[in-house]
């Protein structure tokens, strides 16, 4: 069993997609753990995001990031942070497969709906960045 750290970025809760992506997670097997909305300043932003720092995105990106609440969550699952990926599509949802969260719904590469933990590393420090340990509770 894995968790892994998802977050639906402030595009998803501005159109009112919550529900819509959290059923996606759930009908592929996914559970729900921890759950909140929080809006992010442009530091908790930069910090989420430090290992883009300098990409030449960062800034807008963190501007975006910081726009609007986003509602984050930890999902469980078997291999719960590889099927989140492949559940997500690609960054670009020009490139993303017929299916996926950010071809049904993101807007652009960087308006793209939702952030998946890419490896167990990232996992590991996104899970403690929006949940502490008793927040996070396996259903069964
Ligand atoms: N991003 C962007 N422009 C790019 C690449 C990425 O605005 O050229 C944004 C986009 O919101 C993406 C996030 O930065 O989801 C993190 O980038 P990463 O390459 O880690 O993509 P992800 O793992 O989210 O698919």
């Amino acid at each position: 069993m894995e968790r892994t750290l998802v977050m639906i970025k402030p595009d998803g809760v501005q159109r009112n997609l919550i529900g819509k992506v959290i059923s996606i997670f759930e009908e592929k097997g996914l559970r729900v753990v921890a759950l909140k909305k929080v809006k992010l300043s442009k530091e908790q932003a930069k910090q989420f995001y430090v290992v883009h720092k300098e990409r030449p995105f960062f800034e807008s990106l963190t501007d975006y990031m910081s726009s609007g609440p986003v509602v984050a969550m930890v999902l469980e699952g078997e291999q719960a942070i590889k099927r989140v990926r492949e559940i997500m599509g690609a960054t670009d949802p020009k490139e993303a497969q017929e299916g996926t969260i950010r071809k049904l719904f993101a807007i652009d590469k960087e308006k793209n709906t939702v952030h998946g933990s890419d490896s167990p590393e990232s996992a590991a420090k996104e899970i403690p960045f929006f949940f502490s340990e008793y927040e996070l509770l396996s259903a069964e």
